[in-house]
């Protein structure tokens, strides 16, 4: 039987259960992150945890464990659950009081996680995937990486239901980012993506990408662009935690270049994928 952990006890997930008042089931109260377990060990937890403890700190959700703590957590959830590949889910909610929007006077956040296995050393995207364009609908915090996620839960499925793998969200025709990913496109050999701001997540895949497009020599501008330059660039793919970096190979109905991942794109999967294992190998 699966293992996660829910609030300070490792319980089997079908006897894990939380309560109808839970602020995160009410209101989409509560803050998560995800980070990808390759080799059975997790991959950049410390810039996770960062991240989870900054989106704690923007909704004023009290600190309960360490960060460490969470590692250890987090780490002995794979390890529980023999996931040699995957990712781990961690989720804090401000907890459960009577239905009242304003914060409780006295709660106690519901903190939990779980392990999952997913491909990928062989992810079955990897030959390159297709985005559809939908308008961000989303509210104007996303730096914080909030639980409330009706408008990418919208967007995907809206994806999805027209045959791409991934929502391409923009702001009247800007690109802000996937529904769960971080965007960039190669235009005359200059790797674009969005700028850090509340419009976006700082996506931690991002900033890794960024050091090691760096190493390799490429240019990078960190500079909003539009669907259309997305439309016409020489390559496309996108980050995040569990995809690393995917090869974007149609967006709508137009090819990107000759539909085929560029070679940008494949030197920093490559690049990305020999950091994690190097960062992993026991
Ligand atoms: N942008 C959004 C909206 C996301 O939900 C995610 C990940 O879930 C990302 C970007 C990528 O972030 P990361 O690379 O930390 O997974």
């Amino acid at each position: 039987m699966p293992v996660c952990w829910l609030n300070g006890a490792f319980v089997d997930e079908h006897e894990a259960t939380v309560s109808i008042f839970d602020r995160g089931l009410l209101f989409g109260d509560g803050v998560y992150e995800v980070a990808a377990v390759l080799n059975g060990r997790l991959l950049d937890a410390d810039r996770h945890l960062s991240r989870l403890t900054r989106s704690m700190h923007e909704i004023a959700l009290p600190v309960m464990q360490s960060e460490a703590e969470w590692i250890e957590i987090m780490q002995s959830l794979a390890t529980q659950n023999g996931v040699e590949e995957g990712l781990v889910y961690l989720q804090v909610t401000r907890g459960v009081a009577e239905r009242d929007f304003p914060f409780p006077p006295a709660v106690t956040p519901t903190m939990f996680a779980y392990a999952r296995r997913k491909r990928l050393s062989d992810d079955p995207n990897a030959g390159g995937v297709r985005l559809l364009t939908v308008p961000d609908i989303r509210w104007v915090r996303r730096d914080i990486k909030s639980t409330s996620l009706l408008a990418q839960v919208l967007s995907k499925q809206t994806a999805r239901a027209n045959g791409a793998f991934e929502a391409l969200m923009h702001d009247d025709g800007v690109v802000t980012e996937g529904g769960a990913s971080t965007i960039w496109i190669v235009r005359g050999g200059v790797l674009y993506t969005r700028p850090l701001s509340r419009d976006v997540l700082a996506g931690i895949t991002r900033d890794v990408t960024l050091a090691l497009a760096g190493e390799a020599g490429f240019v990078v501008r960190e500079r909003a662009f539009t669907v259309a330059q997305a439309h016409a660039a020489t390559e496309c793919f996108l980050t995040s935690a569990t995809s690393f970096v995917l090869p974007v190979t149609t967006i709508d109905e137009t090819p990107i270049a000759d539909g085929a991942p560029g070679a940008i794109t494949r030197a920093l999967r490559t690049a990305y994928f020999a950091r994690g294992l190097s960062l992993t190998s026991r």
